[in-house]
C-alpha cells in the first residue's frame, strides 16, 4: 500500500513550490490504501492491465526463478508462492476477467447462478480456477462453436475479459467477516447461557439466550438484530467494544 503525502506545483520562472495538498493522517486507512483496491475501485479493466501490468511480470519472473542464500554457509534454495487471503470480491472479479457482481454467476468460487444458489445456499466446492478463466476468455473471443450470444455466456460462465492477475480461490473480505461473525454470533449466546453446563437446551432457552444478546447490543451498541448477518453488522460485533458488552452478560 501506499500514501500520497503531499502534491507540490512549482510554476515555471517561481522560485518557491506551493504545496496544494498535504495528507494530514498519513496512517489512516482512508489515505493509505492496499495499491490493488485503489486502483480497482476506480478504474476498468483496462486501466488496471495497464497498471498492474508490471506487478504482474515480477510475480511471474519471481515465481520462476529461484533465489539462493547462504544460510550458515550452506546455500538454500527459495521458491515463492504468492498468497493472498480475503480478497476484495470486485478485485477478484475484475482480476480474473468476470463479469461485475450483478451478474447472473453469482460466485468468485464456483459456476453458481443466482437461481441455483438461491436453491442451494450450503452445499459448495471450489470450481473455478485462473487457468480455467483464461481457457474460457479464449472461447469467449473465439466463439469455436459459432453459438448464441446467450449460450457463449453460459459455456464461459461469466467470463467476459481476459483474466491479467492470478488469484488464489479463496473467500472474499466481506464473507470472511459475515462467516466469522456469524459463528462468534452463535458462541457468544452459547456463553451467556453457560451451555458447557447443560446437554440438551431446549429451544426456548435458546431463544431467550439470544434475546438476551440482542437486548444488551442494541442497549450498549445500538446495534439492532438483523434477520441475515450482513458486513455492517459483522464488522461491529468483531470489536473489542461488543466483546466488552457480551461479557458483562456471561457468567464468570
Ligand atoms: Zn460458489
Amino acid at each position: 500500500s501506499f500514501t500520497v503525502m503531499a502534491i507540490t506545483v512549482q510554476p515555471e520562472g517561481e522560485e518557491e513550490a506551493v504545496t496544494i495538498f498535504q495528507e494530514q493522517k498519513p496512517n489512516s486507512e482512508l489515505s493509505c490504501r492496499p495499491l490493488c483496491l485503489m486502483f480497482v475501485d476506480e478504474s476498468d479493466h483496462e486501466m488496471l492491465t495497464a497498471t498492474l501490468g508490471p506487478v504482474v511480470a515480477e510475480r511471474k519472473a519471481m515465481k520462476e526463478s529461484r533465489l539462493i542464500l547462504s544460510i550458515a554457509g550452506l546455500l538454500r534454495p527459495f521458491r515463492f508462492f504468492f498468497r493472498g487471503t480475503g480478497y476484495d470480491e470486485k478485485m477478484v472479479r475484475e482480476m480474473e476477467g468476470l463479469e461485475a457482481s450483478g451478474s447472473t454467476y453469482v460466485c468468485t468460487l464456483c459456476d453458481s447462478t443466482r437461481a441455483e444458489a438461491s436453491e442451494n445456499m450450503v452445499l459448495h466446492s471450489i470450481t473455478r480456477s485462473h487457468d480455467e478463466n483464461l481457457d474460457r476468455y479464449e472461447i469467449w473471443r473465439t466463439n469455436p462453436y459459432s453459438e448464441s450470444a446467450e449460450e457463449l455466456r453460459d459455456r464461459v460462465k461469466g467470463v467476459s475479459a481476459k483474466p491479467f492477475m492470478e488469484t488464489q480461490p479463496t473467500l472474499d473480505a466481506l464473507h470472511c467477516d459475515i462467516g466469522n461473525a456469524t459463528e462468534f454470533y452463535k458462541i457468544f449466546q452459547d456463553e451467556i447461557g453457560e451451555v458447557y453446563q447443560k446437554n440438551n437446551p431446549t429451544r426456548e432457552e435458546r431463544r431467550q439466550w439470544r434475546s438476551t444478546l440482542d437486548k444488551q447490543l442494541r442497549k450498549k451498541l445500538k446495534l439492532k438484530p438483523v434477520m441475515r448477518m450482513n458486513g455492517n453488522y459483522a464488522r461491529r460485533l468483531m470489536t473489542k467494544e461488543a466483546v466488552d458488552v457480551v461479557c458483562e452478560l456471561v457468567p464468570t
